[in-house]
């Protein structure tokens, strides 16, 4: 035997039963999305290298060190797997002028992959959801879009402030962040000893990632540096107010984290997270904020535009941390053929019943392995269907199928006729719909 394969390091196969979670939070998402406005988008898994070393900055832990790059070997270009989403849309919207007609809201839903070290909650290629506000300036904007997010999580039965937590900042503006960038300096070179090796290099290239820094023994420096927030004027902590208003009116508690500042250098304004304690050390599962500059970055016309990105293998370890069971979805019907020369007749029957709606699996097999009566009702019970379609030699004859019921009220039996297969599907269709969450 040829030896097998295996997937690549820190990349998921996702099965069944697993896939039936991730279908009922995507039909969640989709509906969230349609309530406020957002239209789908989907951007290429592969970008120009460019694209991510201007829109995220050189220094940021992406940048330096989780980047699948390549270069295409047919012509030489440097090219990235997408490490993340935002950067990606934005290069869309401004190459073809895409908010030509006014603002845009949209969403994405898709994999990216960073080379990071796989652990639970942390992979190499996961999945996000992408949210972006594209052309307003807000704080509405912003404000809506953390709601939106409080949304979610109940309906997914997620309990706020128990399971998920909000933390706010703000970023300020370009020029703010400049006087603070000043003081940040002259604090961690007070402090210069207890640096490690990623914060000396980023002194005096981006010391304001210094503060996102995860190393424990740089928590203290950390946490005695200057706060932005003490370096914002008017106009930002103006922004920050009416944001905060909007949270406050809607009964919405979140901790301003004067410590928050994201993995990117494209934030300004407004970022906030969405933690958890039940994931351990990867206890971010949503992130977003403000991004005035990054139109102007990647070459389009200054654009504000505000965004957020969930981790959707992380969402869903906390729907399983908090209990949230799953049951897959079963077929409303099977379908019990012993003889083979009824397949015709009856394939056009179970035709009718999906163009109707009704899941069928059908029984499948050739010659000895097809299985009789008995050991393909067997089968029918064993795939969790709820009713057998039993095409038995004397019901053909009368051009009628047996409809036997395998689960409420097993046993009983009615007959129907071939003919006519959409006038009683809809008796195959289960009341509920057949998920259930927490
Ligand atoms: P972390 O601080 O945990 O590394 P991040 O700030 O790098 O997260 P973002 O770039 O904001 O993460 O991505 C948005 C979301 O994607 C995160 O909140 C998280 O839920 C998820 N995420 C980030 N990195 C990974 C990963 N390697 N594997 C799985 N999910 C991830
Ligand atoms: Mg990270």
């Amino acid at each position: 035997m040829a030896e097998k394969l295996t997937a690549v390091k820190g990349m998921n196969d996702i099965l069944p039963p697993e896939s039936a979670r991730w279908e009922w939070f995507e039909d969640k998402v989709r509906s969230l999305m349609r309530r406020h406005g957002y239209a789908n988008v989907r951007t290429p898994i592969v970008e120009p290298t460019a694209l991510f070393v201007r829109g995220l900055g050189e220094v940021t832990d992406i940048v330096e060190k989780e980047m699948y790059s390549f270069t295409d070997s047919m012509n030489g270009d440097p090219l990235t797997l997408r490490p993340e989403a935002t950067a990606g849309i934005v290069r869309a919207m401004v190459e073809h002028n895409a908010l030509y007609n006014g603002p845009l809201r949209v969403w994405t839903m898709g994999a990216v992959f960073r080379h990071e070290r796989p652990q639970k909650g942390r992979y190499r290629q996961f999945h996000q959801i992408d949210v972006e506000a594209l052309g307003h300036p807000g704080p509405d904007v912003d404000a809506e879009q953390i709601l939106m997010c409080r949304t979610l999580w109940r309906e997914l039965g997620l309990v706020e402030g128990q399971d998920v937590r909000l933390e706010i900042n703000s970023l300020g503006q370009a020029d703010e962040r400049q006087q603070h960038r000043k003081a940040l300096i002259a604090h961690f070179e007070a402090h210069a000893p207890v640096l490690d090796d990623d914060a000396r290099r980023r002194l005096h290239s981006n010391p304001l990632r210094i503060l996102d820094s995860k190393n424990p023994a740089m928590q203290a420096v950390v946490e005695s540096a200057p706060q932005l927030m003490s370096f914002l004027g008017e106009a930002s902590l103006a922004h920050l107010a009416t944001v905060r208003a909007i949270l406050d009116a809607a009964g919405l508690e979140y901790r301003v984290n004067p410590r928050l500042v994201r993995g990117m250098d494209y934030y300004n304004l407004t970022v906030f997270e969405w933690v958890t304690d039940k994931l351990g050390a990867q206890g971010t599962v949503c992130g977003g904020g403000r991004y005035d500059g990054l139109f102007g970055q990647l070459g389009g016309k200054p654009t504000p535009a505000v965004g957020w990105g969930l981790g959707v293998e992380r969402l869903l370890l906390l729907l399983e941390a908090t209990g949230s069971a799953i049951a897959p979805p079963v077929p409303d019907a099977y379908a019990v053929i012993p003889d083979a020369a009824a397949l015709p007749v009856a394939m056009r029957m179970l035709q009718a019943l999906r163009d109707a709606g009704v899941s069928v699996q059908m029984h499948a097999g050739t010659g000895e392995g097809r299985g009789n009566m008995k050991s393909q009702i067997k089968k029918a019970d064993a795939s969790g269907a709820r009713h057998a379609l039993i095409f038995g030699a004397q019901e053909l004859a009368q051009g009628q199928v047996a409809v036997k019921s395998l689960r409420d009220g097993a046993g009983a039996q009615v007959l129907r006729p071939l003919a006519d297969a959409s006038a009683w599907a809809a008796t195959l269709k289960p009341a509920d719909a057949g998920f259930v969450g927490r």
